[in-house]
């Protein structure tokens, strides 16, 4: 395609998002619970697979339960939605379960998971909004990237999350090899699998990987991917991922038809000039933002945000982790003032 009908394109797809979902953009990030992954053959743009070697007790690898929900109350403060709970391979169906519950216990919402193939019978789909799949290319080369997690099992797990009535979406790499021909696979496969969600990352190559020298995907490949798909599906929700080193891309990318801001580092950037950045690259499309990226004083919980994603539901979960919750507050806390603490070192 040429590069005057990817703008053309562009320009259709930005209208068509303002008609579905009007003019609000909001910031997501993924909650991380650890640096570890089980898989005996890791992806090959993976950083936790070139850590891998050097972790002696993968247990240590896992974030401490105390951070992980401080993370998720200062998140919900400044009103990012969690994009998902991820982690690598390696975590019981309890485990996930366990976390899921007390995740969606202090945000008083529904969670999506990212946590590989995941026994959903296993779960309390109560605190489960959706399920991902981390599809991460539709490249030609997909099985020799991601060995260990073929495509059919990640696509039987969607299609069970959906006849279970959870929403679903898949997680794409651009920067992985793949050709402009490849965007009709992706096509292809969202409407096979009726996904309700798609977040792109742009490659963001890792020392240590075979993709540590090559460069990632550039704007117009990316405005081409996120438009194709906001043309094709009007109604799905498109979340978008960008490094701090690749701000001027924000806004393009949400003239093609991106919803969500996501993959931003958020204690190191918060309050910082790249944080105002962010933010005025999303005002300068004429959108509206949902959440902060720089006001302090709501990270710090002496203000109360205005505008907000978040929708609290009824969340339901086990005595036995309300009592963990419970028995957890003040490591809690001490890991709020922390992160907090963190941020205003660094913020303007
Ligand atoms: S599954 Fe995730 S964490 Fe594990 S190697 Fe692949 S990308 Fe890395």
């Amino acid at each position: 395609m040429n590069v005057e009908d990817i703008l053309e394109n562009a320009r259709k797809a930005f209208k068509l998002t303002t008609k579905h979902f009007g003019n609000k953009i909001s910031f997501e990030r993924a909650l991380f619970l650890g640096w570890y992954c089980n898989l005996k053959q890791p992806c090959k743009f993976c950083y936790m697979a070139t850590q891998k070697d050097k972790i002696r007790d993968p247990r240590k690898a896992r974030r401490r339960l105390e951070s992980i929900l401080a993370e998720a109350i200062l998140m919900k403060r400044i009103g990012w939605k969690l994009e998902f709970i991820s982690g690598g391979y390696g975590y019981t169906a309890k485990e996930i379960n366990d976390i899921a519950e007390m995740v969606a216990y202090v945000q008083k919402c529904k969670q999506y998971l990212n946590v590989g193939v995941v026994d959903l019978d296993s779960i309390n789909l109560d605190v489960v909004e959706g399920v991902v799949g981390a599809v991460e290319t539709v490249s030609k080369d997909r099985d020799w990237i991601c060995p260990g997690k073929p495509l059919d099992k990640i696509k039987d797990n969607l299609l069970k999350a959906k006849e279970l009535g959870l929403k679903t979406g898949i997680t794409i790499i651009l920067g992985l090899g793949e050709k402009e021909e490849d965007i009709e696979k992706l096509l292809n496969l969202i409407e096979e699998l009726d996904l309700d969600r798609i977040t792109f990352y742009s490659l963001n190559p890792q020392k240590g990987t075979v993709f540590e020298n090559k460069p990632s995907v550039t704007t117009i490949e990316y405005m081409n991917w996120v438009s194709s798909v906001r043309l094709s599906f009007p109604k799905i929700k498109i979340i978008t991922g960008v490094w701090v080193d690749k701000i001027p891309m924000i806004s393009p990318l949400i003239m093609s038809g991106s919803n969500v801001i996501t993959k931003f580092p958020l204690f190191s950037v918060f309050g910082t000039k790249e944080a105002y950045w962010i933010e005025k690259e999303i005002l300068s499309t004429g959108r509206e933002l949902l959440g902060t990226f720089t006001d302090v004083d709501v990270l710090a919980g002496k203000k109360v945000l205005e505008k907000t994603p978040y929708v609290e539901e009824e969340i339901n979960i086990s005595s036995e982790n309300i009592r963990r919750v419970e028995e957890l507050r003040e490591g809690i806390n001490e890991r709020i003032e922390s992160y907090v603490a963190k941020v205003l070192k660094k913020s303007l």
